[in-house]
């Protein structure tokens, strides 16, 4: 057999070691992960919208040639979930998804804003994702947390609103782990957020904004000092800074790295100058994520192979990439230490066939 055939057999083994991985999704946008199955059922409920409803034609609407052509999709996405029921189906629905991925756990980073700033009452669309984050739990096993976001382009009023809705009693949802902050940095410098992350973290919730994707290390410095970041978004541009990589790493702050996803946006030029591998070599601890999978074309199992080759990995390897997702997330202890032990019997039993 040719070295090509065994390095072909040896990427087909790892892509289905990699299948069967059980794992934790811990940046990953909730509108943004609506596949081309889930859109359809939201464009059925919503004959008057411009998506189309037929799978043919949807897998073309999903190809995408630029960045301005995501931002469209998205959009057109944002305008189907019109009430708590598309709000409902859409969350059971990607709850699905990650589950046939062996997804086990997922911090989901919803916008409430969006949804309540287009007259989604706030306490219904609370309630919509609250029961479809208990039937997700029952039917696949998968725990679902939330990430409440501000979307940094709609500016202060949009925090305002987002922390307000994290943290009245009446409203604030069960499965509601951390606060975080998107949509485009260039232009939404991160200090001006601080109050709001303040009363957030005040509320008992997690500071994960993203940082440094679109911008330069001094963004992910911001995002450590002044909104207490315990875990970055992204975190790209720190390679640039040796002095924040020792500190992500002496801090044990984590990256939540999705690759496909910064070449898609360009925030990296090629997959070849990744810095993930610098990350790893820094000692920080990196996490494996998908951001909005469908509309970038991939999935949580292939940003996994995409790592497996970027860092080199073998099945303990990525394993291990699997349990620093685990350790970086706000699961409680019992509920880490159970999905770390199937992660290593999984494993274990892959190894002795
Ligand atoms: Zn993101």
């Amino acid at each position: 057999m040719t070295d090509h055939l065994v390095d072909a057999r040896a990427s087909r083994d790892l892509h289905a070691f990699i299948a069967g991985l059980p794992k934790a999704e811990l940046h990953v946008h909730h509108v943004g992960s609506a596949s081309p199955r889930i859109v359809a059922a939201l464009a059925a409920r919503h004959p008057d919208s411009k998506v189309p409803t037929d799978p043919e034609a949807l897998a073309d609407y999903f190809t995408f040639t630029d960045f301005a052509h995501f931002i469209d999709v998205y959009l057109s996405v944002v305008d189907l979930v019109r009430t708590p029921e598309d709000v409902r189906l859409l969350t059971f629905e990607v709850a699905r998804d990650l589950a046939r991925q062996q997804v086990r756990y997922a911090e989901l980073t919803i916008t409430p804003f969006s949804s309540t700033r287009r007259g989604i009452d706030e306490g219904a669309f609370m309630d919509a994702i609250e029961d479809a984050r208990k039937a997700a739990e029952a039917e696949f096993g998968t725990m679902l947390r939330w990430c409440f976001d501000i979307p940094g382009e709609a500016g202060l009023e949009s925090a305002e609103e987002t922390v307000r809705l994290a943290t009245d009693d009446r409203l604030r949802p069960e499965g509601l782990v951390s606060f975080g902050l998107g949509g485009p940095e260039i232009g939404v410098p991160r200090p001006q957020f601080k109050p709001y992350f303040d009363r957030a973290i005040a509320a008992g919730l997690h500071s994960v904004p993203h940082a440094g994707e679109t911008t330069g290390p001094e963004t992910v410095w911001d995002a450590l000092t002044h909104l207490r970041a315990e875990r970055i978004g992204h975190g790209t541009s720190s390679a640039q800074d040796p002095k924040l990589l020792a500190h992500l790493a002496e801090h044990r702050i984590p990256l939540e790295v999705c690759p496909t996803s910064n070449i898609a946006t360009r925030a990296v030029r090629t997959i070849e100058e990744h810095p993930v591998k610098e990350f790893v070599e820094a000692g920080i601890v990196v996490t494996i994520n998908s951001d909005d999978p469908p509309m970038f074309g991939t999935d949580l199992n292939n940003e996994y192979a995409v790592a497996a080759r970027l860092l080199d990995l073998d099945e303990r390897g990525l394993a291990g990439l699997a349990k620093n997702a685990v350790d970086a997330s706000f699961l409680d202890e019992p509920g880490k230490a159970r999905i770390a032990a199937e992660i290593d019997t999984y494993t274990a039993d892959w190894l002795a066939r």
